[in-house]
C-alpha cells in the first residue's frame, strides 16, 4: 500500500500494490512510445479513499506521442460495471515520458472540464501521472476540481 495525504483534512488516498504495479508497467521509458492511460476506482469510507482498481490502456483509445484520447463510451461502461462491485470512479491516470511528471495545462483543463460535466458526489477528482523515476518521485498524485488543483504529499509505503 502506498499512501498520500490530503492536506487540511487529515484524510488520505491509498493505492494498493496491485494498482501501483499496473501503472508502473506502463512507464514511458521510451520517448517514442505513445502516452497511455485509464481510470481509477476506489472504495470510499470515513477513513479515506483506497484505490483498488485501475483500468486501461484500451485498444480503442487514440494514442499520440504527447497525448491520448480515451474512448469515452468504454469509460462510461467501466464506471457502471465497477459501481456494481462497490468501486467508485475517482479519477484518471496517464503516462508522461519524463522522470518527474507534472500535469500539463491540457491535463488540468481536461480534468476540470470532466469534473464540471460529469455526475458525481466527489469534492475533487484524483489525477495520477506515471513518470519514469523510482517511487515516490516518479509518480505525480494530485487532486483537482473546478477551482484548481494541488499535489498530494507522499505519506508512506508499506
Ligand atoms: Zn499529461
Amino acid at each position: 500500500m502506498i499512501e498520500y495525504a490530503i492536506t487540511d483534512s487529515g484524510q488520505g488516498i491509498a493505492f494498493t500494490d496491485d494498482v501501483i504495479a499496473r501503472l508502473l508497467r506502463h512507464s514511458q521509458f521510451d520517448q517514442d512510445t505513445p502516452e497511455v492511460g485509464g481510470q481509477l476506482f476506489a472504495r470510499i469510507d470515513r477513513w479515506g479513499v483506497r484505490i483498488e482498481h485501475a483500468t486501461g490502456p484500451r485498444t480503442s483509445d487514440v494514442r499520440r506521442l504527447r497525448a491520448f484520447i480515451p474512448n469515452r463510451a468504454a469509460e462510461r461502461q467501466e464506471i457502471q460495471r465497477l459501481f456494481k462491485e462497490g468501486l467508485h470512479y475517482v479519477g484518471d491516470w496517464h503516462t508522461h515520458p519524463e522522470r518527474y511528471p507534472t500535469p500539463s495545462a491540457v491535463d488540468i483543463s481536461s480534468v476540470q472540464d470532466m469534473f464540471r460535466r460529469s455526475k458525481h458526489r466527489l469534492a475533487s477528482f484524483v489525477v495520477v501521472i506515471v513518470g519514469t523515476a523510482p517511487l515516490p518521485d516518479g509518480l505525480f498524485v494530485g487532486i483537482a476540481n473546478e477551482n484548481g488543483w494541488s499535489r498530494l504529499s507522499f505519506r508512506s509505503h508499506n
